[in-house]
């Protein structure tokens, strides 16, 4: 039992180390993620801007076309009005020509408005394109400074993570449940040493008889209040990992 422990020890260190190079990536990891999911919706909204303008422009042109055409009718009903000899042709003539001038008036009204709507959505698309493009730095940045940190423990956690399948194989698949189930609660910390009669973990007090058993080390001993695994180390060499 005490190599069992020495093992479990073992992988407890190697755990710790993996969780030391895990944390050297800081805040990186959600950074980068927060950063994609924003460009996500800047690259949305500089398309949404894009087809906004291009709709307005198309509309526009219609227009222009329309008020051309306008134009043309207006002169050869312009023309017309010299030719005609009724005053009931003349009274048609003058209407057409009333309508196509209305019709023009209408039009040019409606331009005005797509004119001033053209800048406001050139302005949102050149501010969206600005946004897309700050953006777009600060995540290359962001992962530019989280792949350092993976690269500069590259070495070291494979390294670990090595080891760390080594140390595991040779233990107990019982006790290795035992110790998974127990680090992620327990910060990491799935063993601890009795100090001054008490669990190392959670400071509660342990039966002399207890003591005994865990300084034997014939079997696995947990804790009864926080369940970590006890084990026993002179108090001269304390040291924990
Ligand atoms: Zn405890």
């Amino acid at each position: 039992m005490k190599v069992a422990i020495a093992h479990l020890l073992d992988l407890q260190s190697i755990d710790n180390k993996l969780h030391q190079i895990e944390l050297a990536k800081g805040n990186l990891p959600e950074k980068v993620k927060k950063a994609e999911s924003e460009l996500e919706t800047a690259r949305a909204v500089l398309s949404k801007c894009e087809s906004n303008l291009s709709e307005l422009q198309k509309e526009l042109r219609q227009i222009e076309s329309e008020i051309a055409k306008l134009n043309e009718d207006k002169k050869k009903y312009d023309e017309q009005l010299y030719a005609v000899t009724t005053n009931k042709e003349y009274d048609a003539v003058t209407l057409e020509i009333e309508n196509a001038i209305n019709k023009i008036d209408e039009l040019e009204n409606r331009q005005l408005t797509l004119f001033d709507a053209e800048k406001d959505a050139g302005e949102a698309l050149q501010e969206a394109k600005e946004m897309l493009a700050k953006l777009e730095k600060s995540f290359q940045e962001t992962s530019v400074k989280l792949n350092k940190t993976i690269e500069a423990n590259a070495e070291k956690e494979k390294a670990l993570t090595a080891q760390r399948q080594e140390t595991a194989a040779k233990i107990r698949p019982e006790f290795l449940r035992l110790y998974e189930r127990i680090r992620k609660p327990k910060d990491g910390l799935p063993l601890v040493t009795v100090e001054r009669g008490a669990c190392g973990g959670c400071y509660t007090n342990i039966p002399p008889q207890r003591i005994m058993e865990i300084r034997e080390a014939d079997r696995l001993i947990v804790c009864e209040h926080c369940g970590r695994i006890l084990f026993w180390q002179e108090e001269k060499e304390l040291t924990i990992n």
